[in-house]
């Protein structure tokens, strides 16, 4: 059923501005340039999934072990902007972007270009054997922009459970203490190590243990589901924080490792002050504080970086997805006397920094600066807020709009309760799904919907998107 609150003209969309005054807001254009594809329209010409997306699933499943997972058994031919098309002809609406990897799209112009040219001179040569100036200067934008305190310094890895690992190790090495504390909700990988550190058990850990026993967990300050008063979140989770130090010992704790916006665990923003107080803990007992900002970094938040939010200034930041636009590439950034402590040889890897994915990495940070991404992210919230806020009043099965920039997400729940619906999110996302919109759930009960638009997508196709997601919602009232 068709939301009737719900008005897709861009022009008559308002906007909250965090308070309850509405005012009217049009999202800037993308530039076309970026899109890479040019028919930036929803097409449905089969059903989901279409007959040749079936017939290659099938080969799949014969194919893979059943622990890769598949969110829409759909086989993609190419991609670019805010429109993925499928093998079947499908123009599928993209409010994921690979988990927040393709924030510049799929296939832009920019990136394309630096790879093909840099593919064609050379594919790798590792790093640590004979260098390329591509990686120089992926790492000195980074440091240039990282909000880290002082001079930084940045070694590059593949993924994003890699560079977290690398920098629990200089941490480690900066400090000669053996400990790691961590959050409830956290997600932080899938090796053995970032497992865990990673909260959830099922799917991520279940039947993969023993774990590292020098992992402790810490609350986040979520205030919707704080146990107390919520106002009180903060220093609640701070006094626990200190007590869970305590009973460790501050002076076994290499790093504290939080997510300034959790991902995975549901797009939980802390309350406000929350990670200011964790950096003043951190330095108190000279504990690293490390910021993991693979899925909210590189614009996608509205800032450059998301500690930016609360004036986070930790001593290593960790980035990924949207690093690479889409090619494997990771970082930790870092103060350069922490990051110093790894002895000469102890950082690297066969593939890390591969100087095709640095080419793409100098292409993603172009169109950022170019485009006004940054700008372009917030813009996003106000409209998604915009979009969602009267069929989510109206429904009552929404608890909480909630996240910064394109990294938006709504916790579904039986109405009138804080009992979490995982079904209607599922239901919800199923539904898009069939319309040919692409969504992902998240949160620790499988009860959130997240939207991670490209920061590129068009207005009429993000109004779209978000009215086949406003209809969903609303069928499940
Ligand atoms: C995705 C993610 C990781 C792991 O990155 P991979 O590239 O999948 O290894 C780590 N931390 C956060 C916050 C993430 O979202």
């Amino acid at each position: 059923m068709r939301h009737p609150m719900f008005t897709p003209s861009l022009e008559r969309l308002g906007t909250h501005d965090k308070g309850t005054e509405m005012k009217t807001t049009a999202l800037p254009p993308a530039t076309p340039v970026t899109s890479g594809l040019p028919d930036q329209q929803r097409k449905l010409v089969t059903p989901i999934p279409g007959p040749r997306s079936r017939v290659l699933h099938e080969q799949r499943a014969a194919a893979l072990p059943p622990g890769l997972s598949n969110v829409v058994p759909v086989f993609v031919e190419r991609a670019g902007g805010g429109i993925i098309v499928d093998v079947d002809g499908n123009h599928l609406v993209d409010l994921a972007s690979g988990i927040a990897v393709t924030s510049v799209g799929a296939s832009a112009p920019e990136v394309v270009t630096r790879v093909q040219e840099q593919v064609a001179k050379f594919t790798h040569t590792c790093f640590l054997v004979t260098e390329y100036q591509g990686y120089v200067d992926v790492a000195t934008w980074l440091n240039e922009h990282a909000p880290v305190p002082g001079e930084a310094t940045t070694a590059l890895f593949s993924t994003g459970a890699e560079a977290v690992e690398n920098a629990v190790k200089i941490a480690r090495a900066a400090t000669s203490r053996p400990a790691v504390i961590v959050f409830d909700n956290a997600y932080h990988g899938r090796s053995l190590f970032t497992l865990a550190m990673t909260a959830k058990d099922r799917p991520y850990k279940d039947g993969f243990g023993p774990f590292d026993a020098h992992v402790h967990r810490a609350p986040y300050a979520q205030q919707l589901r704080w146990p107390g008063d919520p106002a009180q979140a903060t220093p609640d989770a701070l006094a626990e924080l200190q007590s869970l130090l305590n009973r460790v010992g501050p002076e076994t704790v290499a790093a504290i490792v939080i997510e300034p916006v959790q991902g995975e665990g549901g797009f939980i923003v802390p309350a406000p002050g929350f990670l200011r107080g964790v950096q003043s803990i951190a330095r108190q007992h000279g504990i690293v504080l490390v910021a993991d900002e693979v899925q909210a970094g590189i614009a996608r938040t509205g800032r450059l970086f998301a500690s930016e939010h609360d004036g986070l200034e930790p001593d290593l930041v960790v980035t990924a997805k949207a690093l690479g636009g889409g090619l494997p590439l990771a970082a930790v950034t870092g103060r350069a006397d922490i990051m110093a402590a790894a002895r000469v040889g102890g950082l690297g890897g066969t593939y890390a920094g591969n100087p095709v994915a640095c080419a793409a990495a100098l292409g993603v940070f172009e169109i950022i600066e170019r485009d006004g991404l940054v700008e372009r992210a917030a813009a996003i919230e106000q409209h998604v807020i915009a979009a969602l806020q009267p069929v989510i009043e109206a429904s009552g099965v929404v608890a909480e709009l909630r996240g910064h920039g394109a990294m938006m997400a709504i916790e579904l729940v039986r109405p009138g309760t804080l009992e979490p619906d995982p079904e209607a999110a599922v239901r919800i996302a199923r539904a898009c799904h069939k319309r040919g919109v692409l969504l992902l759930v998240c949160g620790t009960f499988g009860n959130v919907i997240r939207l991670l638009p490209p920061l590129v997508i068009d207005g009429a196709l993000l109004d779209d998107g978000l009215q086949v997601l406003a209809d969903a919602i609303w069928d499940e009232t």
